[in-house]
Order: C-alpha cells, then sequence, then structure tokens
C-alpha cells in the first residue's frame, strides 16, 4: 500500500499536494488564458459582469482517468457503469460531452432524467436514486428501462404493484444507509445513524428485511449505497462500499445464487477546495477499494458509479468584474458580480465551502501587487453576500476580475435568483496549448429580463391575482 492511502480529505483550504496527487499546473495555465481571452472577446465586460466558464479539456481528461481508475482494478469485461450525478453540473451539452466520454448519468428528479434524455443518456447508462420518487416517475423509469434503486419498502411495494401489472426490463436494487456515520459537513453526510436515504442497514431488523426482500424477489439484482459526501474521509467512504458488499455476498449465500450482480457504490469523492491538483483522484480511491474490498472488484459484480464533485468541480470557474472598490471600518471591499447566485453554498455556509479567489487586472491578466486582505462581496442585498472575508490578494479597483475557483459543480450552474439576479452565461473553453487561440462555445445563455419577467408570473398569469 503507498502512502497516497492515507490522504484523508478535508474541505479545509490546503495548497499542499499530497502524494499521488495529480497536479494541476496545466489546468491553471488553461484556467488563466481563459480568463484573459474572456476579457479580450467580450465573454464577460461591463454589459456582462459575470459568467461561468467550464474547461472542457480538463472535463474530458477527468472522464478518461476515472474510467482508467476503475479498469485498473477490474477484470477486462467486467460491466463498469460511470453515471454522472446530474445534480453536481446540470447542463445538457456538459451532459452529451460526458456521453461521448462514456459516462452515463445518475438523476433524482423528473428534470434531471428530461436532461439526460435531451442529452442523448441511453436507459442503459441511467440510474434513477431521488428518495421521493413518485408513482409516475417509477412507472415512466419502469418503462423506459433505466435502473432504479428503491430507496425504501413503501417504494419497494409500489415497484412490486407496477412491475406485476406491466413486467420491466429496468434493474431494481435497494439503497442500503451502511450507517457509518457523518463526515465535516452535516447537510452533505448521507450514511448517518440518522440520515433520510436508503433502508438503514444498522436498524433493529432492517438488514434481515433487506435480504428477505431480495429472497422474495428474484428481479432485485442491485445494492446501491452513496456514502458521500464532501468533507468524508475516503476511509469512511470505503468502510461503507465494504458493508454493502459484504451484504450482496450474504444475500447471495443465501439465495444459492449470484442474485446481487450489481454494486452501486454510489459517488461523493471529495474535491480538494485549496489548491489546483487534484486530490484524492478516483485512481486513489480504486486502488483503496481493491485493496480493502477485494471482493468487489474480482469480476463477480458489475459496478455502477455516481460521482459528480469529482468530475466536474475543478474545471468550473466563476469570472466577475469588479464593479467598485470602497473601504468601510478600514477594510477594503471589492464589490463585485459573484455572490450568493453563484456560490450559494460559500455564502450561506463559508466555513464549510471556502472557494479559492484568484484576482485578475481589467485585461484578465493574473493580478500582482502585495496582499491586502480584502473582503469580496457579491451584487446582493444582504450583509452576508461575501465569497471571501479579510482575504489577502492584491488590492483590486473598478474594472478588474475576480475569479472565484472550483466551482464546475453545485455552483453557477444551479444559480439561485435572489434579487432577481441573472442566471450567468455559461461558455465551455478550449485551450488546449498555449500556442492555440481560445475558442468559446455558449453552454448557457445569460438570462435576460424578459426571461426573469416571465418566469416570475409575468405572462398570462400577470392579473391571475387581481382577478381571483
Ligand atoms: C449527490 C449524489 C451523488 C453525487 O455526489 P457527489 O458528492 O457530487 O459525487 C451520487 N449519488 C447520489 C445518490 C447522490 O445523491
Amino acid at each position: 500500500m503507498g502512502h497516497d492511502e492515507d490522504d484523508d480529505q478535508t474541505t479545509v483550504l490546503r495548497t499542499d499536494a499530497a502524494p499521488g496527487a495529480t497536479p494541476g499546473g496545466e489546468a491553471a495555465a488553461r484556467r488563466d488564458r481563459a480568463v484573459r481571452a474572456a476579457v479580450e472577446q467580450g465573454v464577460v465586460g461591463p454589459a456582462a459582469p459575470v459568467a461561468g466558464l467550464l474547461d472542457v479539456t480538463g472535463i474530458r481528461a477527468s472522464a478518461a482517468a476515472l474510467h482508467a481508475a476503475f479498469e485498473a482494478v477490474v477484470p477486462p469485461g467486467t460491466p463498469v457503469l460511470h453515471a454522472f450525478a446530474v445534480k453536481a453540473t446540470p447542463l445538457v451539452p456538459v451532459l452529451r460531452l460526458l456521453r461521448a466520454a462514456g459516462i452515463g448519468a445518475e438523476v433524482a428528479s423528473p428534470g434531471e432524467l428530461a436532461l439526460a434524455r435531451a442529452a442523448g443518456m441511453p436507459p442503459s447508462a441511467t440510474v434513477l436514486d431521488s428518495p421521493a420518487k413518485t408513482p409516475a416517475e417509477l412507472r415512466e423509469a419502469l418503462a423506459l428501462g433505466i435502473a432504479v434503486n428503491a430507496d425504501n419498502p413503501q417504494e419497494l411495494d409500489r415497484i412490486d404493484a407496477m412491475t406485476r401489472s406491466a413486467p420491466t426490463g429496468s434493474p431494481v436494487g435497494i439503497r442500503v444507509n451502511p450507517q457509518i456515520g457523518g463526515g465535516a459537513i452535516g447537510a452533505l453526510s448521507t450514511a448517518t445513524a440518522t440520515s433520510k436515504f436508503g433502508v438503514p442497514l444498522r436498524d433493529e431488523d432492517a438488514r434481515e428485511w433487506v435480504v428477505r426482500a431480495f429472497l422474495d424477489r428474484p428481479w432485485l439484482t442491485r445494492l446501491h449505497a452513496h456514502s458521500g459526501s464532501q468533507g468524508m474521509p475516503l476511509e469512511m467512504m470505503v468502510r461503507g462500499v465494504a458493508a454493502t458488499y459484504e451484504l450482496a455476498e450474504e444475500i447471495n449465500e443465501r439465495a444459492g445464487r449470484r442474485q446481487v450482480d450489481t454494486v452501486d457504490i454510489g459517488g461523493g469523492l471529495p474535491v480538494n477546495f485549496g489548491s489546483d491538483d487534484e486530490t484524492p483522484t478516483h485512481a486513489q480511491y480504486a486502488r483503496r477499494l481493491k485493496s480493502r474490498v477485494p471482493g468487489l472488484l474480482d469480476g463477480r459484480y458489475g459496478i455502477v458509479t455516481e460521482f459528480g464533485r469529482s468530475l466536474l468541480a475543478k474545471h468550473g470557474t466563476v469570472l466577475a468584474r469588479v464593479e467598485y472598490a470602497k473601504r468601510a471600518g478600514g477594510r477594503p471591499i471589492a464589490v463585485t458580480h459573484a455572490g450568493v447566485q453563484v456560490a450559494t453554498r460559500t455564502v450561506y455556509a463559508p466555513a464549510s465551502w471556502p472557494l479559492r479567489i484568484a484576482a485578475f487586472d481589467a485585461k484578465g491578466l493574473p493580478k500582482s501587487g502585495p496582499a491586502v486582505g480584502q473582503d469580496i462581496a457579491g451584487p446582493a442585498c444582504f450583509a452576508g453576500d461575501l465569497l471571501a472575508e479579510n482575504r489577502p490578494m492584491p488590492l483590486l479597483e473598478p474594472g478588474d476580475y475576480v475569479t472565484a475557483l472550483d466551482t464546475g459543480a453545485y455552483y453557477f450552474a444551479q444559480h439561485y435568483s435572489y434579487n432577481s439576479l441573472a442566471g450567468p452565461g455559461v461558455y465551455g473553453f478550449s485551450a488546449p496549448t498555449a500556442a492555440d487561440g481560445v475558442r468559446f462555445a455558449v453552454v448557457r445563455e445569460p438570462q435576460t429580463p424578459d426571461e426573469i419577467v416571465a418566469e416570475a408570473g409575468g405572462g398570462a398569469e400577470r392579473d391571475a391575482l387581481r382577478n381571483l
């Protein structure tokens, strides 16, 4: 075992590269080129003061690295589906890019399923996992042949009734909660004793209920656990997978056949928000699984993964213009166009979700100068709308730019319309080498005031209340 195996990850900002990490120097260079090109080409400017940028080269590289990580630990021919958790970056062009790279989709709502279908994700590469599936959702998934993981006994009853009246080609499994405990961020810990997800394996009689559910239903073939997420030490994730594997073995032994043929290990690999290095890597996680849960990866089981943040976070950047630079109580404050609408988690829970912020001048070149503690404020009308507080960096001036790094998952793609702030434009960029010019593609147009009005009942509903 290499000592890369012992690098458990926290969300604290950190700058040291762990052994075995994938160094991020090239990604940082691509990003800097893209920032400069975005300013030069007018992707951002006075009229478009905030945008989300996605590094297409980086996304492709992460998809390839994920495939390689698991190919290295299973025998050739073992079925492995990497289903990207759509909630992390719910953008159709991103899903299509991932599909072209051999990645599927994990969906948890009718909207996410519609996005996956719009992206051309085939049912065989799609997994439905929500904790609150309606009968209509279940019926649709079973009719399409999409893999479904039942969250609880009541849902399994519904699936029973549906499969009796209309046979399905969907692989069906049960989601279990190994109850291995939480990570550093309570709201993102899915495997605590009282988590709302799945069947809690350590509760009285629950394990026996799961085994019986399989023995009574020959068509149940999968187990699913997602013991994440950000803030979860790798070792605990491995324990969750190990517990799920042991349950699969127990079911198969009592069934006297290989009834559970696939284990869905979920996602939840934490991301390093402290530097450009990718750590832990999917390869480190796969190797650790191989050493701790070898039976799972010996070819007897198909594997499904559901990574979200670890595939996309490092490849997204919020780029925002500094509108004003002021001082209050002696503290310099840069008032930018990036705040709660694009970095909701960071603004509401700054201790759990610190982001790196980089400073650029009005031409989009990295800004230099002595580091001065500054607040990086957003445009929303509440005092806490800050991306960073008292952060040392070169003193910002009006017309400069800031970037919020590692925001490719769970940030600008899910903008939050506080103050009716527009959803920012999202642009993919390709700049594989310094010699190539940077090319941008629109992933999502910036939201217009008309669209905001329409979304706010400004169309046919305009007089709805007056006429009541
Ligand atoms: C959110 C979620 C994921 C993805 O989690 P990440 O931390 O983004 O990898 C995977 N599976 C399920 C069931 C989820 O709810």
